[in-house]
């Protein structure tokens, strides 16, 4: 008979590093909005492998993608050409108003990369002394988990015991703009934010802000980079969250969904001149832009542009912020925060805990995630029903008891 999900779970606990504390949950397989475990249990997914299943689970469209490239050709690494990847840089190119793409796998290999490409641009357009470029970033980011990424970061959790750090950035709190203008000096190549913050709570900046940076930036002559990684996409109801405030940073890096929850990719979007600081030999991947990745990211691209996820996530998330925002003041909910369907839940002190509540949603069968001890964090496939999201926020209201 087929192991029961305890056992997997002890396996993979016996065998495996304990970086992750999962819910108790082994799931066999999925559709759509919804996983169904080793037991045959099914469960609305409302984190959506936070934002990389913007599209749903095996969604049709970009599993027949993966599979036709399957069966033609699935790695060449960059030592040659292949036929999916013009078309790909071209796609995501014009899907981000911009002129320039450089493909990676993850996110925290687009945010390294952003990284690279900002200092080198300082040395060779601006004209920053060689080895003293800053880069200005906002407290409570989260950019991902490589050494450099978490010397910029501000959790002590995902910092302690990984030093010595990488130099050169200077963290002023998110959302102050005077904060962030003063930080600036001659040898800032760059500003990097996520333009609404998911990891730390789905913090939403002041109104203006996001505007503020990017006139700060054009004035000083630095570049502002927007790590879209959680927030692009389709999530927020725009393509890209910079939107809202009609921003068009310098440079965007996506991740997560362009991958169609099928295969890692990544990528940093830019202008000619910007990613025109790159000789061959100086940064790459071996896996970065393979022909797979491309067919699935070509794919989510031409689901992009009919804009027909955008238009989903801001209608169902005018619904699920009318729905959240009935809860705030009732007692258990402190606060609600997001846009899009995408939103952050802050249970008041005295009541669970937001691991608690990930576990009672489980039972009830809804996947959640639990974030800085007392935040839930929503963020439901694109592709729910609404009567799907609607049972799972049934199900939120009662386990809080709101
Ligand atoms: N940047 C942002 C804004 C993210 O939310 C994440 C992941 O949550 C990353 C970067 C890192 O992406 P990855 O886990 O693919 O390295």
């Amino acid at each position: 008979s087929p192991a029961s999900s305890a056992a997997l779970i002890s396996r993979a606990d016996a065998y495996s590093a304990h970086n992750y504390h999962p819910l108790p949950v082994v799931v066999a397989s999925a559709e759509g909005a919804w996983m169904t475990d080793v037991e045959g249990r099914r469960y609305l997914d409302m984190l959506a492998g936070y934002s990389a299943l913007n599209f749903g689970h095996r969604n049709q469209r970009l599993i027949d993608a993966a599979k036709a490239q399957l069966d033609r050709v699935t790695l060449t690494s960059r030592a040659f050409h292949h036929d999916r990847f013009g078309d790909f840089c071209e796609q995501l190119a014009e899907l981000c108003g911009m002129e320039s793409v450089l493909p990676m796998n993850t996110g925290a290999e687009a945010v390294e990369t952003a990284v690279k490409t900002a200092r080198k641009w300082g040395y060779r357009v601006k004209g920053v002394p060689d080895g003293q470029a800053r880069i200005v970033v906002a407290a409570d980011n989260f950019h991902g988990r490589t050494t450099t990424i978490i010397s910029f970061s501000t959790d002590e959790e995902a910092r302690a015991d990984f030093g010595p750090y990488t130099p050169g950035f200077d963290v002023v709190p998110y959302g102050d703009l005077a904060a962030l203008e003063a930080a600036i000096d001659e040898r800032t190549v760059a500003v990097l934010l996520e333009p609404i913050q998911g990891e730390a709570g789905v913090l939403v900046p002041p109104p203006g802000y996001l505007a503020g940076v990017r006139r700060i930036t054009r004035e000083r002559g630095v570049l502002f980079v927007a790590d879209e990684i959680q927030s692009g996409l389709g999530r927020t109801g725009r393509t890209f969250a910079c939107e809202h405030e009609g921003v068009v940073p310098d440079m965007y890096v996506v991740g997560k969904a362009l991958g169609g929850g099928v295969v890692p990719v990544s990528a940093i979007v830019s202008s000619a001149e910007v990613l025109g600081v790159y000789r061959p030999g100086e940064h790459g991947s071996t896996f970065g832009g393979n022909p797979l990745a491309c067919a699935v990211a070509l794919e989510v691209i031409a689901m992009l542009r009919t804009g027909e996820f955008q238009q989903r996530a801001a209608e169902l998330g005018d619904h699920l912020h009318a729905e959240l925002g009935a809860l705030v003041g009732g007692g258990t909910v402190d606060a609600v925060r997001g846009r899009g369907l995408w939103a952050g839940v802050d249970i008041a002190p005295g009541h669970d805990t937001g691991r608690e509540v990930s576990e009672a949603l489980m039972e009830r069968g809804v996947l959640v995630k639990d974030t800085h001890g007392s935040t839930i964090r929503l963020a439901p496939p694109l592709v729910i029903s609404k009567e799907d999201l609607d049972w799972g926020l049934t199900q939120l209201r009662e386990v809080l008891g709101a």
